[in-house]
């Protein structure tokens, strides 16, 4: 099986929180949830995610 990486901490997940082709794992996920909107670490999460989406998008294209 292929090894899987948090998006945003980069460590391996065996099980976490599926985000189109990638994982959130469960620390992550936690974190994000407690995140308020004004918190500048929320945007960082967002923009993570938001570039995962994008990859997807792309691979979608060809
Ligand atoms: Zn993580």
């Amino acid at each position: 099986m292929e090894q899987k990486y948090c998006l945003v901490c980069e460590k391996p997940v065996k099980e976490g929180l599926r985000i189109l082709a990638s994982l959130l794992c469960s620390e992550c996920e936690q974190e994000l949830l407690k995140l308020a909107v004004s918190d500048p670490k929320y945007s960082l999460y967002v923009d993570k995610l938001k570039s995962v989406i994008a990859s997807v998008c792309v691979q979608q294209q060809v």
